[in-house]
């Protein structure tokens, strides 16, 4: 037996609502993954993880399915991505270059200077 529910989405892009149809199958095949999405509000894609199980799921509206990808398939992913002009997650790795030159930099000594007054 599957169960579905409805899942609501937004566009990141417009902020377009966009209705989901998520099936899961107990005890099924782990079809984990989700999918490149076109929204119908700006026609911009996107990425939109959907969980299990990805092939019975749909969009009910507010975008179209470009691409699928399964995450058990190595290479899917990143593939299904690519393929659209979506890096995966490209502002994290920037993040951590800024960190890193951060800490080579040296530690800045401020002395303070102690002002004794005559009593
Ligand atoms: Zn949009």
């Amino acid at each position: 037996m599957s169960e579905s529910a409805t899942m609501l989405s937004y566009c990141p892009h417009c902020g377009n609502k966009i209705q989901i149809s998520q099936v899961r199958t107990p005890g099924g095949v782990d079809d984990d993954g989700g999918w490149v999405l076109k929204c119908s509000g700006c026609a911009n894609p996107f990425r939109q993880h959907v969980g299990r199980d990805i092939q019975m799921s749909r969009v009910i509206w507010g975008a179209s399915v470009l691409a699928t990808y399964d995450d058990n398939v190595a290479g899917s992913r990143n593939h299904a991505l690519e393929k659209y002009g979506l890096s995966e997650n490209p502002k994290k790795e920037i993040a951590k270059k800024l960190v890193a030159r951060r800490k080579k930099s040296g530690k800045k000594t401020k002395k303070s200077k102690a002002i004794k007054r005559k009593q």
